[in-house]
Protein backbone atom coordinates (compact mmCIF):
# COMPACT_ATOMS: atom_id res chain seq x y z
CA UNK A 1 0.00 0.00 0.00
CA UNK A 2 1.43 3.08 -0.74
CA UNK A 3 2.04 5.74 2.09
CA UNK A 4 -0.02 9.31 1.64
CA UNK A 5 1.52 10.95 4.35
CA UNK A 6 4.70 10.88 2.31
CA UNK A 7 3.15 12.81 -0.24
CA UNK A 8 4.08 16.31 2.45
CA UNK A 9 4.20 19.64 1.32
CA UNK A 10 7.95 20.28 0.64
CA UNK A 11 9.58 23.86 1.19
CA UNK A 12 8.70 24.81 -2.68
CA UNK A 13 5.93 22.12 -3.64
CA UNK A 14 1.90 21.46 -1.90
CA UNK A 15 2.49 18.13 -3.53
CA UNK A 16 5.72 15.99 -4.95
CA UNK A 17 4.37 13.11 -6.25
CA UNK A 18 5.17 10.23 -8.70
CA UNK A 19 2.05 10.08 -10.43
CA UNK A 20 -0.55 13.05 -10.82
CA UNK A 21 -4.20 12.55 -12.94
CA UNK A 22 -5.68 15.34 -13.56
CA UNK A 23 -9.69 14.95 -13.43
CA UNK A 24 -11.31 12.50 -11.26
CA UNK A 25 -14.21 11.04 -13.41
CA UNK A 26 -14.42 8.07 -14.95
CA UNK A 27 -11.26 8.44 -16.86
CA UNK A 28 -9.06 9.56 -14.35
CA UNK A 29 -9.97 7.45 -11.54
CA UNK A 30 -9.74 4.49 -13.50
CA UNK A 31 -6.27 5.41 -14.39
CA UNK A 32 -5.22 5.95 -11.07
CA UNK A 33 -6.35 2.65 -9.87
CA UNK A 34 -4.56 0.33 -12.38
CA UNK A 35 -1.24 3.19 -11.83
CA UNK A 36 -1.68 2.42 -8.31
CA UNK A 37 -1.88 -1.39 -8.43
CA UNK A 38 0.78 -1.52 -10.91
CA UNK A 39 3.17 1.35 -8.88
CA UNK A 40 5.63 -0.23 -6.28
CA UNK A 41 4.66 0.32 -2.37
CA UNK A 42 5.66 3.99 -1.34
CA UNK A 43 5.50 5.43 -4.84
CA UNK A 44 3.02 8.65 -4.40
CA UNK A 45 -0.05 8.82 -6.77
CA UNK A 46 -2.84 11.40 -6.50
CA UNK A 47 -5.95 12.36 -8.53
CA UNK A 48 -6.82 16.13 -8.17
CA UNK A 49 -10.25 17.34 -9.32
CA UNK A 50 -11.37 20.87 -9.39
CA UNK A 51 -14.86 19.98 -8.28
CA UNK A 52 -15.51 19.63 -4.53
CA UNK A 53 -16.29 15.88 -5.01
CA UNK A 54 -14.70 13.38 -8.19
CA UNK A 55 -16.75 11.43 -10.32
CA UNK A 56 -20.56 14.10 -10.62
CA UNK A 57 -20.70 13.23 -14.12
CA UNK A 58 -20.20 9.88 -13.56
CA UNK A 59 -23.25 9.91 -11.04
CA UNK A 60 -25.54 11.00 -13.71
CA UNK A 61 -24.65 8.27 -16.30
CA UNK A 62 -27.60 6.10 -17.65
CA UNK A 63 -30.38 8.21 -15.67
CA UNK A 64 -28.37 7.45 -12.36
CA UNK A 65 -27.78 3.66 -13.15
CA UNK A 66 -24.61 3.95 -14.93
CA UNK A 67 -24.77 2.15 -18.51
CA UNK A 68 -20.94 1.18 -18.25
CA UNK A 69 -20.39 -0.48 -21.08
CA UNK A 70 -21.69 -1.92 -23.77
CA UNK A 71 -20.92 -6.03 -24.79
CA UNK A 72 -20.48 -5.23 -28.46
CA UNK A 73 -18.09 -2.34 -27.92
CA UNK A 74 -15.19 -2.34 -30.53
CA UNK A 75 -12.77 0.10 -32.60
CA UNK A 76 -15.00 0.40 -34.88
CA UNK A 77 -18.04 2.33 -32.62
CA UNK A 78 -16.23 5.58 -32.35
CA UNK A 79 -16.03 8.97 -34.49
CA UNK A 80 -12.25 9.64 -34.24
CA UNK A 81 -9.09 10.92 -36.37
CA UNK A 82 -6.75 8.31 -35.57
CA UNK A 83 -8.96 4.57 -36.00
CA UNK A 84 -5.73 2.73 -35.31
CA UNK A 85 -5.06 4.07 -32.28
CA UNK A 86 -8.24 3.27 -30.90
CA UNK A 87 -7.80 -0.49 -31.99
CA UNK A 88 -4.50 -0.51 -30.27
CA UNK A 89 -6.40 1.03 -27.10
CA UNK A 90 -8.89 -1.39 -27.11
CA UNK A 91 -6.59 -4.50 -27.86
CA UNK A 92 -5.05 -3.32 -24.28
CA UNK A 93 -8.21 -3.23 -22.41
CA UNK A 94 -11.71 -4.41 -24.01
CA UNK A 95 -14.84 -5.32 -22.53
CA UNK A 96 -13.98 -8.00 -20.94
CA UNK A 97 -11.05 -6.47 -19.40
CA UNK A 98 -13.00 -3.79 -18.08
CA UNK A 99 -15.61 -5.76 -16.60
CA UNK A 100 -12.85 -7.85 -15.14
CA UNK A 101 -11.40 -4.76 -13.57
CA UNK A 102 -14.65 -4.14 -11.91
CA UNK A 103 -15.40 -7.39 -10.86
CA UNK A 104 -12.20 -7.14 -9.14
CA UNK A 105 -13.45 -4.02 -7.33
CA UNK A 106 -16.44 -6.17 -6.63
CA UNK A 107 -19.27 -4.91 -8.68
CA UNK A 108 -21.72 -7.43 -10.04
CA UNK A 109 -22.80 -6.33 -13.31
CA UNK A 110 -26.43 -7.13 -15.36
CA UNK A 111 -26.62 -7.14 -19.17
CA UNK A 112 -30.29 -5.58 -20.71
CA UNK A 113 -31.19 -5.12 -23.87
CA UNK A 114 -28.92 -4.23 -27.18
CA UNK A 115 -25.87 -5.63 -24.91
CA UNK A 116 -26.17 -2.26 -22.40
CA UNK A 117 -24.50 -3.44 -18.69
CA UNK A 118 -25.80 -1.77 -15.62
CA UNK A 119 -24.26 -2.86 -12.29
CA UNK A 120 -26.83 -4.69 -10.60
CA UNK A 121 -27.99 -2.36 -7.99
CA UNK A 122 -29.04 0.02 -10.42
CA UNK A 123 -26.87 2.56 -8.82
CA UNK A 124 -24.31 4.66 -10.53
CA UNK A 125 -23.15 5.63 -6.66
CA UNK A 126 -22.33 2.21 -6.41
CA UNK A 127 -19.87 2.18 -9.20
CA UNK A 128 -18.44 5.62 -7.85
CA UNK A 129 -18.23 4.44 -4.42
CA UNK A 130 -16.31 0.98 -5.72
CA UNK A 131 -14.00 3.39 -7.59
CA UNK A 132 -12.71 5.45 -4.77
CA UNK A 133 -12.61 2.65 -2.22
CA UNK A 134 -10.16 1.20 -4.22
CA UNK A 135 -8.34 4.30 -4.57
CA UNK A 136 -8.82 4.52 -0.97
CA UNK A 137 -7.07 1.11 -0.32
CA UNK A 138 -4.15 1.96 -2.70
CA UNK A 139 -3.16 4.88 -0.60
CA UNK A 140 -3.90 7.45 -4.04
CA UNK A 141 -4.86 10.95 -2.33
CA UNK A 142 -7.98 12.00 -3.97
CA UNK A 143 -7.60 16.35 -3.93
CA UNK A 144 -10.41 17.95 -4.72
CA UNK A 145 -11.17 21.63 -5.23
CA UNK A 146 -7.55 21.70 -7.03
CA UNK A 147 -8.18 23.34 -10.62
CA UNK A 148 -4.90 22.72 -12.68
CA UNK A 149 -4.31 25.33 -14.37
CA UNK A 150 -1.36 24.98 -16.39
CA UNK A 151 1.12 21.94 -16.88
CA UNK A 152 5.16 22.97 -17.20
CA UNK A 153 7.49 20.14 -17.93
CA UNK A 154 10.84 20.13 -16.51
CA UNK A 155 13.84 18.24 -16.44
CA UNK A 156 12.53 15.55 -13.99
CA UNK A 157 8.91 15.59 -14.71
CA UNK A 158 6.60 18.51 -14.28
CA UNK A 159 4.93 21.07 -12.32
CA UNK A 160 1.13 21.69 -12.09
CA UNK A 161 -0.27 25.37 -11.08
CA UNK A 162 -2.83 25.04 -8.91
CA UNK A 163 -4.92 27.30 -6.33
CA UNK A 164 -2.88 25.23 -3.72
CA UNK A 165 -0.20 26.22 -5.10
CA UNK A 166 2.60 24.03 -7.38
CA UNK A 167 2.49 20.51 -7.59
CA UNK A 168 5.59 18.63 -8.75
CA UNK A 169 5.00 15.29 -10.51
CA UNK A 170 7.47 12.62 -12.49
CA UNK A 171 4.71 11.55 -14.28
CA UNK A 172 0.72 13.73 -15.63
CA UNK A 173 -2.29 12.00 -16.88
CA UNK A 174 -4.50 14.58 -18.16
CA UNK A 175 -8.04 13.38 -18.05
CA UNK A 176 -10.16 16.70 -17.78
CA UNK A 177 -12.98 15.23 -19.92
CA UNK A 178 -14.97 17.46 -22.36
CA UNK A 179 -17.36 20.04 -23.22
CA UNK A 180 -20.77 18.63 -22.30
CA UNK A 181 -22.92 19.24 -19.51
CA UNK A 182 -21.21 21.95 -18.06
CA UNK A 183 -23.88 22.05 -15.36
CA UNK A 184 -22.38 18.54 -14.30
CA UNK A 185 -18.23 19.97 -14.50
CA UNK A 186 -17.96 19.64 -18.17
CA UNK A 187 -15.54 22.28 -19.15
CA UNK A 188 -12.99 22.83 -21.86
CA UNK A 189 -9.79 23.29 -19.10
CA UNK A 190 -7.94 20.26 -20.54
CA UNK A 191 -8.29 21.10 -24.35
CA UNK A 192 -6.08 24.65 -22.93
CA UNK A 193 -3.65 22.57 -20.43
CA UNK A 194 -2.25 20.44 -23.93
CA UNK A 195 -2.39 23.21 -26.32
CA UNK A 196 0.41 25.11 -24.68
CA UNK A 197 2.49 21.78 -25.03
CA UNK A 198 2.12 21.54 -28.83
CA UNK A 199 -1.65 19.67 -28.83
CA UNK A 200 -4.36 20.14 -30.87
CA UNK A 201 -7.78 19.83 -30.98
CA UNK A 202 -10.20 19.08 -33.85
CA UNK A 203 -13.84 20.62 -34.23
CA UNK A 204 -15.48 20.85 -30.82
CA UNK A 205 -19.49 20.02 -31.29
CA UNK A 206 -22.06 18.92 -28.53
CA UNK A 207 -23.00 15.10 -29.73
CA UNK A 208 -25.81 12.58 -27.88
CA UNK A 209 -28.31 15.47 -27.42
CA UNK A 210 -31.60 16.56 -28.54
CA UNK A 211 -32.34 18.50 -32.30
CA UNK A 212 -33.61 21.48 -32.20
CA UNK A 213 -36.12 21.68 -34.77
CA UNK A 214 -38.45 24.17 -36.78
CA UNK A 215 -42.09 22.58 -36.63
CA UNK A 216 -45.73 24.26 -36.22
CA UNK A 217 -46.56 21.22 -34.15
CA UNK A 218 -44.35 21.08 -31.79
CA UNK A 219 -46.56 22.93 -29.10
CA UNK A 220 -49.27 20.33 -29.39
CA UNK A 221 -46.92 17.62 -29.01
CA UNK A 222 -44.71 18.09 -26.78
CA UNK A 223 -44.16 14.90 -24.42
CA UNK A 224 -45.58 12.47 -27.06
CA UNK A 225 -43.21 9.85 -27.63
CA UNK A 226 -43.68 7.31 -30.47
CA UNK A 227 -41.55 4.40 -32.38
CA UNK A 228 -40.17 5.73 -35.62
CA UNK A 229 -37.16 5.44 -38.33
CA UNK A 230 -35.66 8.46 -38.14
CA UNK A 231 -32.61 9.98 -40.33
CA UNK A 232 -31.08 12.65 -40.81
CA UNK A 233 -29.82 14.55 -43.95
CA UNK A 234 -29.37 17.42 -46.01
CA UNK A 235 -29.27 18.21 -49.37
CA UNK A 236 -26.93 15.91 -49.84
CA UNK A 237 -28.44 13.09 -49.19
CA UNK A 238 -28.84 10.79 -45.62
CA UNK A 239 -26.01 11.17 -43.36
CA UNK A 240 -27.52 8.75 -40.63
CA UNK A 241 -30.64 6.45 -39.83
CA UNK A 242 -31.95 4.28 -36.78
CA UNK A 243 -35.06 2.96 -35.70
CA UNK A 244 -36.25 3.34 -31.41
CA UNK A 245 -38.28 6.11 -29.60
CA UNK A 246 -38.51 9.47 -30.49
CA UNK A 247 -39.86 12.17 -28.00
CA UNK A 248 -41.60 15.25 -29.08
CA UNK A 249 -40.08 18.39 -26.99
CA UNK A 250 -41.55 22.35 -26.86
CA UNK A 251 -39.19 23.26 -29.75
CA UNK A 252 -36.53 19.98 -30.27
CA UNK A 253 -36.63 16.46 -31.16
CA UNK A 254 -35.11 13.87 -28.29
CA UNK A 255 -35.18 10.58 -27.36
CA UNK A 256 -32.34 7.76 -28.00
CA UNK A 257 -32.62 7.46 -32.23
CA UNK A 258 -32.38 11.39 -31.53
CA UNK A 259 -29.44 10.96 -29.89
CA UNK A 260 -27.96 8.31 -32.03
CA UNK A 261 -28.52 10.61 -34.92
CA UNK A 262 -26.89 13.93 -33.17
CA UNK A 263 -23.76 12.14 -32.79
CA UNK A 264 -23.50 10.97 -36.48
CA UNK A 265 -24.44 14.82 -37.53
CA UNK A 266 -21.88 16.45 -34.89
CA UNK A 267 -19.33 18.33 -36.61
CA UNK A 268 -21.89 18.64 -40.21
CA UNK A 269 -22.32 22.48 -40.43
CA UNK A 270 -25.75 23.17 -38.81
CA UNK A 271 -26.43 25.37 -42.05
CA UNK A 272 -29.48 26.14 -43.92
CA UNK A 273 -30.71 22.13 -45.30
CA UNK A 274 -30.39 19.47 -42.28
CA UNK A 275 -33.27 18.00 -41.98
CA UNK A 276 -34.39 15.04 -39.62
CA UNK A 277 -37.27 13.17 -41.36
CA UNK A 278 -39.36 10.54 -39.64
CA UNK A 279 -41.45 7.26 -40.82
CA UNK A 280 -44.03 7.07 -38.46
CA UNK A 281 -44.76 3.57 -39.76
CA UNK A 282 -41.89 1.91 -40.19
CA UNK A 283 -43.44 -1.73 -40.22
CA UNK A 284 -44.98 -1.03 -42.98
CA UNK A 285 -44.29 0.88 -46.76
CA UNK A 286 -45.68 3.68 -48.25
CA UNK A 287 -47.93 0.64 -50.30
CA UNK A 288 -49.32 -0.35 -47.19
CA UNK A 289 -50.52 2.92 -45.89
CA UNK A 290 -52.22 3.78 -48.94
CA UNK A 291 -53.96 0.19 -48.61
CA UNK A 292 -54.75 0.91 -44.64
CA UNK A 293 -56.02 4.59 -45.01
CA UNK A 294 -58.26 3.50 -47.55
CA UNK A 295 -59.57 0.43 -45.66
CA UNK A 296 -60.02 2.97 -42.43
CA UNK A 297 -62.03 5.75 -45.23
CA UNK A 298 -64.33 2.33 -46.14
CA UNK A 299 -64.86 1.15 -42.65
CA UNK A 300 -65.02 4.76 -40.85
CA UNK A 301 -66.93 7.31 -42.80
CA UNK A 302 -69.11 8.46 -40.20
CA UNK A 303 -66.20 10.11 -38.13
CA UNK A 304 -64.38 13.20 -38.81
CA UNK A 305 -61.21 13.53 -39.32
CA UNK A 306 -60.34 14.19 -35.97
CA UNK A 307 -60.29 10.78 -35.58
CA UNK A 308 -59.40 9.48 -38.89
CA UNK A 309 -55.81 8.07 -37.35
CA UNK A 310 -57.13 7.69 -33.91
CA UNK A 311 -56.29 4.06 -33.38
CA UNK A 312 -53.07 3.74 -35.52
CA UNK A 313 -51.18 7.28 -33.80
CA UNK A 314 -51.26 8.95 -30.65
CA UNK A 315 -54.52 10.82 -31.40
CA UNK A 316 -52.58 14.48 -31.19
CA UNK A 317 -50.11 13.10 -33.65
CA UNK A 318 -52.58 12.13 -35.63
CA UNK A 319 -54.04 15.26 -35.54
CA UNK A 320 -50.60 16.77 -36.81
CA UNK A 321 -49.93 14.43 -39.60
CA UNK A 322 -53.46 15.75 -41.03
CA UNK A 323 -52.87 19.17 -40.61
CA UNK A 324 -49.05 18.75 -42.49
CA UNK A 325 -50.72 16.91 -45.37
CA UNK A 326 -53.20 19.99 -45.65
CA UNK A 327 -56.27 17.88 -44.88
CA UNK A 328 -58.26 20.62 -42.43
CA UNK A 329 -60.41 21.68 -41.73
CA UNK A 330 -60.48 18.43 -39.02
CA UNK A 331 -63.94 18.77 -38.84
CA UNK A 332 -64.57 17.33 -42.78
CA UNK A 333 -66.00 13.93 -43.26
CA UNK A 334 -63.61 10.98 -43.65
CA UNK A 335 -65.89 10.12 -46.73
CA UNK A 336 -64.26 13.27 -47.90
CA UNK A 337 -61.32 12.20 -48.79
CA UNK A 338 -60.00 11.52 -52.36
CA UNK A 339 -57.52 9.02 -53.00
CA UNK A 340 -55.28 11.85 -53.54
CA UNK A 341 -55.40 13.05 -50.14
CA UNK A 342 -54.86 9.64 -48.60
CA UNK A 343 -51.87 9.41 -51.15
CA UNK A 344 -50.64 12.92 -49.93
CA UNK A 345 -51.57 11.61 -46.22
CA UNK A 346 -49.61 8.55 -46.68
CA UNK A 347 -46.32 10.33 -48.00
CA UNK A 348 -46.18 12.46 -45.22
CA UNK A 349 -46.90 9.79 -42.79
CA UNK A 350 -43.20 7.85 -44.41
CA UNK A 351 -41.55 11.00 -44.51
CA UNK A 352 -42.47 13.85 -41.76
CA UNK A 353 -39.70 16.48 -41.94
CA UNK A 354 -38.18 18.68 -39.35
CA UNK A 355 -35.77 21.32 -40.61
CA UNK A 356 -33.13 21.39 -37.79
CA UNK A 357 -33.26 25.26 -36.62
CA UNK A 358 -29.81 25.29 -35.00
CA UNK A 359 -26.77 23.59 -33.39
CA UNK A 360 -27.43 21.15 -30.32
CA UNK A 361 -26.78 22.83 -26.69
CA UNK A 362 -23.99 22.23 -24.75
CA UNK A 363 -25.91 21.39 -21.78
CA UNK A 364 -28.18 18.87 -22.85
CA UNK A 365 -25.19 17.08 -24.63
CA UNK A 366 -23.97 13.50 -23.27
CA UNK A 367 -20.64 13.82 -24.73
CA UNK A 368 -18.47 16.09 -26.63
CA UNK A 369 -17.30 15.34 -30.64
CA UNK A 370 -14.23 16.13 -31.41
CA UNK A 371 -11.08 16.45 -28.78
CA UNK A 372 -7.23 16.44 -28.92
CA UNK A 373 -6.23 14.32 -31.65
CA UNK A 374 -5.98 10.69 -30.61
CA UNK A 375 -3.09 10.90 -33.45
CA UNK A 376 -1.01 12.60 -30.93
CA UNK A 377 -0.90 9.65 -28.73
CA UNK A 378 0.39 6.47 -28.76
CA UNK A 379 -2.80 4.36 -28.52
CA UNK A 380 -0.53 1.23 -27.29
CA UNK A 381 0.25 3.47 -24.05
CA UNK A 382 -1.66 6.87 -23.88
CA UNK A 383 1.89 8.50 -23.89
CA UNK A 384 1.75 12.00 -25.62
CA UNK A 385 3.89 11.45 -29.21
CA UNK A 386 5.26 15.17 -28.39
CA UNK A 387 5.88 15.44 -24.77
CA UNK A 388 7.04 12.19 -22.71
CA UNK A 389 6.14 11.71 -19.40
CA UNK A 390 2.40 13.15 -20.28
CA UNK A 391 -0.58 10.93 -20.81
CA UNK A 392 -4.59 11.39 -22.07
CA UNK A 393 -7.46 9.50 -21.53
CA UNK A 394 -11.22 9.91 -21.59
CA UNK A 395 -13.83 12.33 -23.77
CA UNK A 396 -10.81 15.13 -23.68
CA UNK A 397 -9.49 13.23 -26.65
CA UNK A 398 -10.91 13.03 -29.85
CA UNK A 399 -12.91 9.64 -29.41
CA UNK A 400 -16.58 9.41 -29.31
CA UNK A 401 -19.64 6.55 -29.76
CA UNK A 402 -23.09 6.23 -29.73
CA UNK A 403 -25.38 5.75 -26.56
CA UNK A 404 -25.16 2.48 -24.62
CA UNK A 405 -21.68 2.73 -22.49
CA UNK A 406 -20.01 3.26 -25.66
CA UNK A 407 -18.47 6.60 -24.07
CA UNK A 408 -17.51 4.93 -21.04
CA UNK A 409 -16.08 2.00 -21.90
CA UNK A 410 -13.64 4.30 -23.85
CA UNK A 411 -12.94 6.48 -20.68
CA UNK A 412 -12.66 3.26 -19.34
CA UNK A 413 -9.75 1.81 -21.59
CA UNK A 414 -7.90 5.01 -22.44
CA UNK A 415 -8.10 5.34 -18.64
CA UNK A 416 -6.91 1.73 -17.74
CA UNK A 417 -4.14 2.19 -20.18
CA UNK A 418 -3.21 5.07 -19.88
CA UNK A 419 -2.23 4.69 -15.71
CA UNK A 420 -0.96 0.82 -16.75
CA UNK A 421 1.89 2.62 -19.12
CA UNK A 422 2.41 5.24 -16.83
CA UNK A 423 3.37 3.01 -13.63
CA UNK A 424 4.97 0.77 -15.92
CA UNK A 425 7.45 3.59 -17.23
CA UNK A 426 7.75 4.73 -13.81
CA UNK A 427 9.29 1.47 -13.01
CA UNK A 428 11.53 1.56 -15.82
CA UNK A 429 12.94 4.66 -15.49
CA UNK A 430 12.34 5.50 -12.38
CA UNK A 431 10.87 8.65 -13.49
C1 LIG B 1 -26.27 13.06 -18.36
C2 LIG B 1 -25.22 12.13 -18.93
C3 LIG B 1 -25.47 10.76 -18.95
C4 LIG B 1 -24.51 9.91 -19.51
N1 LIG B 1 -24.76 8.57 -19.48
C5 LIG B 1 -23.84 7.72 -20.00
C6 LIG B 1 -24.02 6.31 -19.91
O1 LIG B 1 -24.97 5.83 -19.27
N2 LIG B 1 -23.09 5.51 -20.51
C7 LIG B 1 -21.99 6.03 -21.16
O2 LIG B 1 -21.19 5.26 -21.69
N3 LIG B 1 -21.75 7.36 -21.20
C8 LIG B 1 -22.64 8.21 -20.61
N4 LIG B 1 -22.38 9.55 -20.62
C9 LIG B 1 -21.07 10.03 -21.16
C10 LIG B 1 -19.98 9.79 -20.09
O3 LIG B 1 -20.46 10.22 -18.83
C11 LIG B 1 -18.68 10.54 -20.40
O4 LIG B 1 -18.26 10.25 -21.71
C12 LIG B 1 -17.59 10.14 -19.40
O5 LIG B 1 -18.01 10.44 -18.08
C13 LIG B 1 -16.29 10.86 -19.68
O6 LIG B 1 -15.39 10.55 -18.65
P1 LIG B 1 -14.08 11.45 -18.42
O7 LIG B 1 -13.44 10.92 -17.20
O8 LIG B 1 -13.31 11.54 -19.66
O9 LIG B 1 -14.63 12.91 -18.13
P2 LIG B 1 -15.54 13.49 -16.86
O10 LIG B 1 -16.34 12.39 -16.35
O11 LIG B 1 -16.15 14.68 -17.43
O12 LIG B 1 -14.42 13.82 -15.80
C14 LIG B 1 -13.50 14.89 -15.99
C15 LIG B 1 -13.12 15.42 -14.62
O13 LIG B 1 -12.02 16.30 -14.79
C16 LIG B 1 -12.17 17.40 -13.91
N5 LIG B 1 -11.38 18.50 -14.47
C17 LIG B 1 -11.50 19.10 -15.67
N6 LIG B 1 -10.53 20.00 -15.85
C18 LIG B 1 -9.77 19.98 -14.73
C19 LIG B 1 -8.60 20.69 -14.33
N7 LIG B 1 -8.01 21.59 -15.11
N8 LIG B 1 -8.09 20.43 -13.10
C20 LIG B 1 -8.65 19.51 -12.29
N9 LIG B 1 -9.76 18.81 -12.62
C21 LIG B 1 -10.29 19.03 -13.84
C22 LIG B 1 -13.67 17.64 -13.91
O14 LIG B 1 -14.04 18.34 -12.73
C23 LIG B 1 -14.22 16.22 -13.97
O15 LIG B 1 -14.44 15.70 -12.67
C24 LIG B 1 -23.31 10.44 -20.07
C25 LIG B 1 -23.08 11.82 -20.01
C26 LIG B 1 -24.01 12.65 -19.44
C27 LIG B 1 -23.73 14.13 -19.38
Amino acid sequence: MKQKETFGTTNTYAYDLDIAVIGGGAAGLSAAIAAGRALPDGAKLAVLDAQPRCGRKLLATGNGRCNLTNRTAGPADYHTDDPRAVSRVFSGVNVDDTLAFFESLGLVWREEEEGRIYPACGQASAVLDLLRLELMRLGAAEVCGCRVERISPQEDGFVLRSPLGAIHTKQVIVACGGMAAPQLGGVNWGYDLLRPLGHTATKLCPSLSPLPVDSPHLGSLKGIRAHVKAAVGDSRGEIASDEGEVQFGDKALSGIVIFQLSSEAAGVTHGKDLCVTLDMLPERNQNGIVALLIKRRAILPHLTLENYLTGVFNKRVGMCLLKQAGLTPLSRSVSELSDGDIRRLAGIIKSWRFPVSGTAAWNSAQVTSGGVRLSEFDGMTMQSRLQPGLYAAGELLNADGRCGGFNLQWAWSSGILAGRSAAESHARSGR
